[in-house]
């Protein structure tokens, strides 16, 4: 299949902007700006159903349209935080196929009046944000960015933003607070980022993902891109295979794609003729989705869309995909995540700072062999205490693996603990 967002995959040189442009390299905004309005931008984009990469599959044109016309200026800023244990695909696209990403980013200002937009990259990408400076400066020499682009009154200036390490600054109200020069840290909302966003003023906020998508709607239209994916979660997805696999990797993949054709296809099969046992479908942030003799098929033939893998008991999120397998206890798993989350949380609201804090002592002490069948009723109803009780997502985020072990692989941790 032909790559639409990892296409340096079919284009070796795609991030040299002459052979992007060479290959119909900002086109798209050229035709955009000159003989489009933004509101006619906004709807094939509406149309095209594209939904939100980061994680959540939000309708994208929808969410820009929330931005009102009477508060100005309006701001676009694009999330590459990407942080997700077990994500990686911002990152390549960024790295490998940044002029395409930068176009994107153009065309969401355009859509949204906005002036300026900023990229939020995480801290250790430091190497990227001073990449993706130099393609912002080759953009600008070429016309493509700057003032009267293309002949036209439209100016547009991108910036680079880099975070400080921080998983919560994904977030993106923390990730508004950060560029602020503020301590990363999640507004509570309302009001939301599409009325009181960046400065205060209206903000989009979309994924690299997202934002990469657009060159191809605006050239090729809303029906096209509807000819890709299912009907309910239209186009491609790349997705980010890793953990007990042959061929880990980024794969990009029209939503809808089976688990089978993802793990036993494109990643080669599970290591030492291995079964799966758990799939982590979007990161550490997970449900993890049981796999047995008895729920194998009904697992692999599952469509990977925002619809069907809910119908299994977990999340696409950003298709981060985790194969877990049977050489592996589930106590290991959530000691991982645990930890993880533990040392993420911002400690701003009281259930995930200190929820996190007894769920990682309870983990360990039954991961280590300590623990007893108290434990296991006591790690639930913590985790049930911080589920939904937060005030942002990444209080649940850090219980979704924990519930759904202890609910699904009850046989990993009673064998772990006294009686
Ligand atoms: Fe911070 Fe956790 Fe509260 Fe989110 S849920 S604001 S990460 S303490």
């Amino acid at each position: 299949m032909e790559h639409f967002l990892l296409r340096h995959l079919d284009i070796a040189d795609i991030n040299d902007i002459n052979i992007y442009k060479q290959n119909g390299g900002f086109e798209s905004l050229k035709k955009a700006v000159t003989i489009m309005q933004p509101q006619q931008v906004t709807d094939e984009v509406k149309a095209s159903g594209l939904r939100g990469r980061g994680g959540a599959g939000f309708p994208t044109g929808v969410k820009w349209s929330f931005l009102p016309n009477n508060i100005w200026p309006h701001y676009v800023v694009c999330n590459a935080d990407e942080s997700e244990p077990g994500t990686f695909k911002d990152r390549e696209i960024m790295e490998r196929n940044p002029f395409q990403f930068l176009e994107g980013v153009a065309l969401a200002c355009y859509a949204v009046g906005a002036n300026e937009g900023y990229i939020y990259l995480r801290g250790e990408f430091l190497h990227v944000q001073e990449y993706l400076d130099k393609c912002i400066g080759e953009m600008e020499a070429a016309g493509a960015l700057g003032e009267k682009l293309f002949g036209t009154s439209y100016n547009l200036k991108l910036k680079t933003h880099l975070g400080a390490g921080a998983y919560i600054c994904g977030e993106e109200t923390a990730l508004l607070e950060s560029i602020e020069g503020k301590r990363g840290q999640p507004r509570v909302r309302p009001p939301f980022p599409a009325v009181v966003g960046l400065y205060g003023k209206p903000t989009v906020i979309n994924n690299v993902e997202t934002l990469t998508n657009l060159p191809f709607i605006v050239e090729k239209g809303a029906a096209w891109y509807r000819t890709l994916g299912t009907e309910k979660s239209p186009g491609v997805k790349v997705i980010s295979l890793s953990g007990n696999v042959n061929k880990p990797g980024n794969y990009e993949l029209q939503l809808g794609t089976t688990f089978r054709e993802l793990i036993y296809t494109h990643g080669g099969g599970i290591p030492d003729g291995r079964k799966v046992k758990g799939i982590m479908p979007a990161g550490a942030s997970s449900s993890i989705i049981r796999v047995d003799d008895s729920t194998f098929d009904t697992v692999m033939d599952t469509p990977m869309d925002y619809e069907n893998v809910q119908n299994i008991g977990s999340l696409l999120g950003s298709a981060s995909v985790i194969i877990i397998d049977d050489s592996h206890d589930m106590d290991w798993v959530i000691n991982k995540t645990v930890h993880f989350f533990k040392h993420e949380s911002c400690g701003k609201c009281t259930p995930c700072r200190d929820g996190n804090y007894w769920m990682l002592n309870i983990v360990e002490r039954i991961h280590e062999g300590h623990g007893s069948q108290k434990d296991l009723t006591l790690l639930k109803s913590v985790a049930n205490q911080v589920n939904g009780k937060c005030l942002c997502a990444l209080g649940d985020f850090s219980t979704m693996a924990v519930s759904s072990a202890l609910e699904r692989f009850p046989e990993d941790f009673d064998k772990k603990v006294k009686a």
